[in-house]
């Protein structure tokens, strides 16, 4: 009954890694007026220390909070990120660029990838990636700010730096941090009541949010709620993390290198590189993973390899009674595509849009694990698909990958793409059209046919077209400035 519902006033957000300041500071920034906002975390667990490589989506985040990226770059040693390079995905020694740019032009009948198939069967057609702005940008290692929104971009970043930039962020807009180690959860009946903290502290609250990581402690292991195990699928579970001193100028991509039993990250930041090696513990050992990362790393160690465990998969429910799980407490698939950090906006969106002022009602905690659910499945299918579509024979762990049963929604995109060149978005799903083609080709899937509409152009016209997006993308890139050149003279704040 509404009647008995209790107004939510008092917010108490476990864990102050990227989750919990991303969360406290869209809070207190939207509704800080109207709440009371702490935030608890302890110096001396830490954070997770990663997730240093994000997706456009993340400006969307920033102009809500009205968060000046000149600012934010120069805070958080941030570069621009146009893309991923995965190489040797699709077999050893072949490379494709996945970027967040649009590549060519659809027909309302057909996507470009129809008229490209036609051009490319008459030998008129260049590789897919010639017709699209960002790829060819970041293949040249450019970049610029264009007039009307005219570059789709990301940025890599210090997480560490992330997190003190969004809590003074945070403390302007009245957020109280308690520094304590959380000790003990209780519980009135199915509702959490409050935190007890080391101090002796205790933390009472109307709704909390559990970002304590991986750990989940209040969603988890003082509600109960399980998890969902996705490694059938993912087969990866461990990584090796490390930072080296930059030794160039900083690439506008991140750099997926894929290895024997998984692959290798490389984020490069204004400082400093981020490297990790993403493993499958099953397939080679902590050890070995070190020695494959320190072996493939470029410039001098600045922190000693450190490993880190996780379990592909999701929580049973993100929000349980009056706590809402939001980052890593609420599951984790892998950093392939870095999608980690959206999950997290997207999660914050979600309980904005449903914030439960005047009491949670069931019908909005529904929705919102329903939502939650369907949005990391769609990204689960097209992280999947980069593992499972490969040429890869040379490992143990590859022929694992090609061969595993993969989700009926994977195998129906695929299957669709391979006999028809044809790829539908569905609704509210993370990633569009463009990129699922742009993995699909390059992880080596050539569509059988192509649009009728495609057969219509004759020769001449689809030369007239392919070539004159073409030039368009190449009369743009000669005019950039280089990355590292834009970065410096951009951050420079005065
Ligand atoms: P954490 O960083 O673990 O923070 C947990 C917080 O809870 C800490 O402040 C801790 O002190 C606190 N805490 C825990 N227990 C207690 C307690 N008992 N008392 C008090 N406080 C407590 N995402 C991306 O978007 N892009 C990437 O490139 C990317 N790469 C990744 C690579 C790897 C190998 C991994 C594992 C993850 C990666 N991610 C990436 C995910 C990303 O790191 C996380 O989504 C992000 O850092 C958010 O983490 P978190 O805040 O949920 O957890």
């Amino acid at each position: 009954m509404s009647s008995e519902r209790k107004p939510i006033k008092r917010i108490v957000i476990a864990g102050g890694g990227t989750a919990g300041w991303m969360v406290a500071a869209a809070l207190s920034k939207t509704l800080g007026k109207l709440l009371d906002i702490k935030l608890i975390e302890s110096d001396e667990i830490g954070t997770v220390g990663v997730g240093e490589a994000t997706i456009p989506t993340l400006l969307t985040f920033h102009s809500l909070l009205e968060i000046n990226e000149q600012e934010f770059m120069a805070a958080t040693q941030a570069t621009f990120k146009l893309g991923i390079s995965f190489e040797n995905w699709r077999d050893r020694g072949q490379d494709y660029i996945h970027s967040f740019g649009l590549t060519g032009k659809d027909h309302w009948t057909a996507g470009f990838q129809h008229f490209w198939l036609k051009g490319r069967e008459r030998g008129l057609a260049g590789e897919y990636g010639d017709y699209c702005l960002e790829l060819k940008a970041a293949q040249q290692s450019k970049f610029a700010h264009l007039p009307r929104a005219g570059m789709n971009y990301a940025f890599h970043l210090d997480a560490t730096l992330y997190a003190k930039y969004l809590r003074k962020f945070s403390e302007g807009f009245g957020v109280q941090r308690i520094e304590g180690k959380i000790t003990e959860v209780a519980l009135a009946g199915e509702n959490i009541a409050a935190l007890r903290l080391d101090s002796g502290a205790l933390i009472e609250g109307d709704l909390f949010i559990d970002c304590t990581g991986f750990r989940g402690l209040l969603i988890g292991e003082a509600l109960g709620v399980g998890y969902e195990d996705w490694s059938h699928w993912l087969a990866c579970d461990s990584a090796v993390a490390l930072q080296t001193v930059s030794t160039g100028p900083a690439l506008p991509y991140t750099r997926s290198i894929a290895h024997a039993a998984g692959w290798q990250w490389r984020i490069p930041l204004q400082h400093r590189v981020g490297n990790g090696l993403v493993y499958a513990s099953k397939h080679i050992d902590d050890e070995q993973a070190k020695q494959a990362l320190l072996a493939n790393v470029e410039g001098e160690a600045l922190t000693q390899p450190r490993v880190l465990r996780f379990q592909p998969g999701q929580r049973h429910q993100t929000w349980r009674a009056n706590c809402v799980a939001i980052g890593l407490s609420s599951g984790f698939l892998e950093p392939l595509e870095s999608t980690s950090i959206h999950l997290i906006q997207r999660g914050i969106t979600r309980l904005l849009q449903m914030f439960p002022s005047k009491g949670i009602c069931p019908a909005d905690i529904a929705e919102y694990n329903q939502q939650s659910r369907n949005e990391i499945e769609h990204i689960r299918d097209f992280i999947v698909l980069h593992y499972h579509v490969t040429q890869r024979q040379d490992s143990a762990f590859w022929r694992h990958c090609r061969e595993m049963s993969i989700p009926a929604s994977l195998r129906h995109r695929i299957d669709l793409f391979r006999e028809t060149a044809r790829v539908f978005r569905v609704p509210n799903e993370l990633f569009a059209e463009n990129s699922w083609i742009q993995v699909m080709l390059g992880q080596g899937i050539l569509p059988q046919q192509h649009h009728q509409v495609a057969d219509l152009m004759g020769d001449a016209e689809l030369a007239r077209f392919l070539n004159s997006i073409r030039q368009q993308v190449d009369q743009t890139v000669v005019q950039l400035p280089a990355h590292q050149a834009y970065v410096e003279s951009y951050c420079r704040v005065a």
